[in-house]
């Protein structure tokens, strides 16, 4: 079978960096290191960084009060989706090591909510709630931050007035950013809009086309059932019509499912680990 790997497959350079600072304080034997909520969503992975002294406290949302065993050894580390500043002020506060791995891309997002909701402006956020990127940033936004995900949550916002700003969740497509905020402008005017989908995610996004239009007949989508940007990318490539498996891993593969096809198209969520990825690309090869 010929497997077409996507370029842009598997970790992010946010999360990439995200990790290498957790494992760069494990390797100099700081101990535990701490993570307020998952460091990926990759239950595979976390298990080797639970191996390396790399230990997740707290929630999936970064929300709740953390117990930790103060050590003058230990060290925590934010992860790459960012916190709210009071998420913040709050681990400082705790009285240890303290390590900020928000990815840069997410920082800019953060930077220019802070940076217009100074000047009066409400936020509109496209992206999801639930997120803990889209809660990051909410705590940026003075209070006047509204998630939206579709027109009808956008109908259903009250008076924002004419300072307004619009930017996404770096994770969401591109096509649905801004289709939503050619909608939000006929109803205010003046809106800014500032495509913050980051270029992790457009190659991601774009590499789907690509593989596409190599002509595959299907494909591997790999990477956590739970991952937001796996099922997204699952999603994508489920809408050129081709029929899409996503796996978490190698013996997740349908292999008579599979047999039908010559070709297959194989991309991963940003939080897939390469060696997952080429497990998957050998098994494939290999039918
Ligand atoms: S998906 Fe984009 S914004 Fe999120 S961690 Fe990766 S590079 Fe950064």
């Amino acid at each position: 079978m010929k497997v077409i790997r996507a370029q842009s497959a598997g970790f992010c350079w946010g999360v990439e960096r995200a990790i290498n600072i957790a494992r760069e304080f494990a390797g100099r034997g700081r101990s535990p290191v701490y993570t307020d909520g998952p460091l990926i969503h990759n239950s595979q992975m976390m298990e080797r960084l639970q191996d390396e002294g790399i230990r997740e406290v707290g929630d999936y949302h970064s929300q709740t009060q953390l117990d930790l065993e103060k050590d003058d050894n230990s060290v925590l580390v934010v992860r790459a989706h960012g916190i709210s500043p009071e998420r913040r002020k709050y681990l400082k506060s705790l009285g240890i090591d303290f390590k900020d791995a928000t990815c840069p891309d997410v920082g800019i997002v953060a930077g220019k909510i802070r940076l217009h909701a100074k000047k009066g402006y409400t936020t509109v956020i496209f992206g999801d709630a639930k997120h803990p990127e889209v809660i990051g940033l909410m705590g940026y936004t003075e209070g006047r931050g509204h998630p939206i995900r579709s027109r009808e949550d956008i109908d259903q916002l009250p008076e924002l007035g004419d300072k307004v700003i619009m930017v996404s969740q770096t994770t969401m497509f591109t096509d649905d950013f801004h289709s939503l905020a050619d909608y939000l402008k006929a109803k205010v005017p003046n809106l800014l809009v500032f495509d913050t989908i980051c270029g992790a995610t457009k190659d991601r996004q774009g590499d789907i086309a690509v593989l596409f239009e190599h002509g595959v007949q299907a494909f591997v989508v790999i990477g956590g059932h739970h991952s937001a940007n796996t099922c997204k990318l699952a999603l994508l490539a489920r809408k050129t019509g081709l029929p899409t498996y996503h796996i978490e891993t190698v013996n997740e593969i349908d292999e008579e499912a599979i047999l039908q096809y010559q070709s297959v198209g194989v991309t991963a969520g940003a939080s897939t680990p390469e060696f997952l990825i080429d497990a998957v690309c050998n098994r494939l090869a290999a039918l």
